[in-house]
C-alpha cells in the first residue's frame, strides 16, 4: 500500500477518532482506493528532488503518496479542523512536512517554505478551476500540475478552438501549460461519493513564445489573459462587440481601449467579425500585444 489511509475503514477511523465527519461545504471527498493513489504519483513523475504543493490535504491519504515519492511537501488547508489529524498521520514524515493554514484562494509565495516544482493535488472542486490557474501565474518554478477535478472542468481544460467547452477560461491556462495526460476516476473512489464524475489531469507548463519567437513575458501573457476575457464577455456577440461591451464598463481607461478597437484588431491582424470561440491560442497572443500597444 501506498498510502494506509486509503480505505473507507481507515478513513472513518481517522475520523471518528477525531470526532468528525466530512464537510460537505468544503468539498471533503476523500481518496479512498490505493490503485488511484499509485496512478496520480506515476502520472506527476514525482522524484526525491521534487518540492511539491498540495492544495487540501484532507486526512492525508495523498499526502502520504507525496512524501514517499517526492522531497519536501506543503499542504494547504483550510479546514481548522484538520491541522490535528494531520500532526498524527503525516508524523512520521513531520521533517519533510509542511502545512499551510490557509485559503488556497489567498496563498501567495511568501507562505510556502520552498518555490513548488509541482501541484499535485485532489482537489475541492468549487475552486479547483481557479487554484490551478492561479498556481501557474503566482509559482514560475511550477513545471506542472496534476490533479483531479471534476469531469467537466477537464473538458474545459482541454477543449480545442471551436467546440463547445473552449471558452475564456481555456484560453487562459493553456497561455501557461499544455495537457499531458489524463484519466477518469469514478465516484465510488471517494468517501463520501462525490455526485459528479471525476478526472485526474496533468497539464504541462510550456513556455509561449512571440511572434519574435521570444517567451512571453508575465505582462505579456496578463495582456492576453485580459483579451479572453474581453473575446468571451458575451459569448454569442462577434469578438468587435464583446470587446467593447467589457471595456466600456471599465472606468476611463476601458473606455479608451474601447474607442481604439478598430486599430487594436487591425494591429493583431484579427478579423472582428469572428466569434471568440473561434480563435486560436496564437490569435490571444497578438491580440495581447496588440492590447498593450493601444493600453500601456
Ligand atoms: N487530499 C485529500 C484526499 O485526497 O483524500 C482530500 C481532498 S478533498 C477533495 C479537498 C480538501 O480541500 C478538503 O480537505 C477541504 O477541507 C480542502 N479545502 C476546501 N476548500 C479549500 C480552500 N479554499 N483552500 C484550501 N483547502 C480547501
Amino acid at each position: 500500500r501506498l498510502s494506509p489511509l486509503a480505505s473507507p475503514s481507515a478513513t472513518r477511523a481517522v475520523l471518528e477518532a477525531h470526532g468528525l465527519s466530512t464537510k460537505y461545504s468544503l468539498g471533503q471527498n476523500f481518496l479512498v482506493n490505493d490503485a488511484i493513489l499509485r496512478k496520480i504519483v506515476a502520472l506527476a513523475e514525482l522524484s526525491p528532488e521534487d518540492e511539491v504543493l498540495e492544495i487540501g490535504p484532507g486526512i492525508g491519504t495523498l499526502t502520504v503518496a507525496l512524501l514517499k515519492c517526492a522531497g519536501r511537501v506543503a499542504s494547504v488547508e483550510r479546514d481548522a479542523d484538520l491541522p490535528a489529524v494531520l500532526a498524527e498521520t503525516l508524523a512520521p514524515w513531520a521533517d519533510r512536512f509542511t502545512l499551510v493554514e490557509k485559503d488556497a484562494l489567498d496563498l501567495a509565495a511568501a507562505d510556502l517554505p520552498f518555490s513548488p516544482t509541482k501541484l499535485v493535488a485532489n482537489l475541492p472542486y468549487a475552486v479547483a478551476a481557479t487554484v490551478v490557474l492561479d498556481c501557474f501565474e503566482r509559482f514560475s518554478g511550477l513545471e506542472s500540475a496534476t490533479v483531479m477535478v471534476q469531469k467537466e472542468v477537464a473538458d474545459r481544460m482541454a477543449a480545442d478552438p471551436g467546440s463547445k467547452n473552449y471558452g475564456a477560461y481555456t484560453v487562459k491556462l493553456r497561455l501557461y501549460a499544455e495537457p499531458a495526460g489524463r484519466f477518469a476516476v469514478g465516484p465510488g473512489n471517494f468517501f463520501p461519493p462525490p455526485r459528479v464524475e471525476s478526472a485526474v489531469v496533468r497539464l504541462d507548463r510550456r513556455p509561449l513564445r512571440d511572434s519574435a519567437g521570444d517567451p512571453l513575458d508575465a505582462r505579456a501573457l496578463r495582456a492576453a489573459c485580459i483579451m479572453a476575457d474581453a473575446a468571451f464577455a458575451t459569448r454569442r456577440k462577434t469578438l468587435a462587440n464583446s470587446c467593447k461591451t467589457y471595456f466600456a464598463g471599465r472606468g476611463r481607461e476601458g473606455t479608451r481601449v474601447a474607442a481604439a478597437l478598430p486599430q487594436l484588431f487591425e494591429c493583431a491582424g484579427i478579423d472582428p467579425a469572428q466569434r471568440g470561440e473561434t480563435l486560436s491560442l496564437g490569435a490571444f497572443v497578438r491580440l495581447g500585444a496588440a492590447y498593450r500597444q493601444v493600453a500601456e
